[in-house]
């Protein structure tokens, strides 16, 4: 194969993947077939900008299975966006939604940017003109798109508008994280945050760890890092006694007010200024002592180095792909002082409400908030005991487990249909 992908976060994902089927005995015809991304879309993307002038952005949607059915997964808009981060990102799309027992492939898309310098006019133009050139490819039982990293409701809004003007009617059911006044499903913008505080519970609970006296530490202010803080501290009574976001790290040894940083970013843009923390060198907030752990921003930041440093009970991966191959193997190491839960499994709160809001708007049915949260809570429970029994059984890491399980139903999939699809 040409390493048209050629990229750390790919080879990343490559390289847990080359141990999961190690571990299966996937058989070597099914090897390539199952670790490379079926279909990989690059659009260009022209968008008239403020002054007048034209910008030529790259856009990328990597549909990684399609033995499962439609692809789905999120639309990222970052400034270290490449074709090999989407695919990476799109293979995780992958083992996460076969591991949730959802009827999905694996996708991903993203668009190489940095929106903080976008006006909200040029943000507009772009994700519509993104949209737009993604149509050809994309459908509600082909590809669904969903929210990600540096796009929000109001993103999902333009995708929607941008496909509905051009099926002449209103299509909700081809994007899920859209503003519950166009279809979007009550509780997805809470949804992975909710998710993570449900898992890092029921783990609690077996590791009979009493949150309310507990410490976290969270990587990450935005969507996920920002309702997981807000979930282990005012629903468990945690002291939240560090934080980040892209300003920096801060740390207050008496617990963060978690409201009031809140409201400091959504005034100020950022965490940069606020009082109630002082702020700490980023590479030291990973290796704070603390019970919970929840690096919730982006992949990669728990290395070979700083691994065997990391001072909590519980990991809980907010993000997608925060530990790399070689730290996941110090991480095992340290199994009876440290439990991991993986990011396929603690992160899947946000497609499977995903996965309840495509429903909705297929059917036109709506649901309250309570009944979403409780079918969230026992897809998470399901998943999780099926990874905690598989560890146990196979005496094997929680994510090795996780990863067999998302894999193993790809395979059988692929393998009942054929080398079609
Ligand atoms: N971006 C989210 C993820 O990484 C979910 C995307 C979606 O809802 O489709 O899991």
């Amino acid at each position: 194969m040409q390493d048209i992908y050629s990229d750390p976060t790919f080879q990343m994902a490559c390289d847990q993947f080359e141990l999961v089927a190690e571990y299966l005995e996937v058989p070597h015809d099914l090897h390539d077939q199952l670790m490379y991304p079926k279909r990989s879309i690059v659009v260009s993307v022209p968008v008239r900008m403020d002054d007048g002038s034209t910008r030529l952005f790259q856009g990328y949607r990597v549909q990684h299975t399609l033995s499962m059915g439609p692809t789905k997964g999120g639309t990222r808009f970052g400034p270290t966006v490449t074709i090999g981060e989407v695919a990476a990102l799109a293979m995780w799309m992958s083992w996460k939604c076969a591991l949730a027992g959802l009827p999905y492939g694996g996708a991903k898309g993203g668009v190489y940017v940095d929106p903080r310098s976008l006006s909200g006019n040029e943000l507009e133009r772009l994700s519509r003109r993104y949209m737009q050139e993604m149509i050809p490819f994309i459908g509600p039982h082909i590809d669904i798109m969903g929210p990600d990293m540096g796009t929000n409701e109001q993103v999902m809004a333009w995708f929607m508008d941008t496909y509905s003007a051009y099926a002449g009617h209103s299509v909700p059911e081809i994007v899920t994280g859209k503003p519950v006044s166009l279809g979007g499903i009550h509780g997805r913008r809470e949804a992975t945050g909710r998710g993570i505080v449900y898992l890092v519970e029921r783990a609690a609970n077996l590791l009979k760890l009493k949150l309310s006296d507990g410490t976290a530490v969270i990587q990450g202010f935005g969507n996920v890092g920002g309702v997981t803080a807000h979930g282990l501290a005012y629903k468990n009574g945690m002291k939240i006694i560090g934080i980040s976001d892209i300003s920096g790290a801060y740390y207050n040894d008496n617990g963060i007010d978690i409201r009031a940083a809140a409201n400091h970013a959504v005034t100020n843009g950022d965490l940069k200024g606020f009082a109630g923390a002082e702020p700490i060198p980023l590479e030291n907030l990973l290796t704070l002592p603390c019970d919970v752990l929840v690096p919730a921003a982006v992949s990669g930041v728990i290395t070979r180095e700083n691994a065997g440093k990391i001072r909590c009970r519980l990991l809980a991966e907010g993000a997608n792909g925060p530990t790399t191959v070689e730290a996941a193997k110090i991480l095992f190491e340290r199994w009876n002082e440290l439990f991991v839960i993986p990011d396929i499994l603690c992160n899947a709160g946000g497609v499977i409400v995903s996965y309840f809001e495509w429903i909705q708007s297929l059917q036109s049915f709506f649901w309250n908030e309570t009944e979403v949260a409780d079918r969230l809570f026992r897809a998470l429970e399901q998943s999780f005991s099926a990874m905690i029994r598989r560890a146990k059984e196979e005496k094997i890491p929680h994510r090795l487990a996780a990863l067999a399980i998302g894999v193993e139903r790809v395979m059988k999939a692929r393998k009942a249909r054929g080398l079609f699809p």
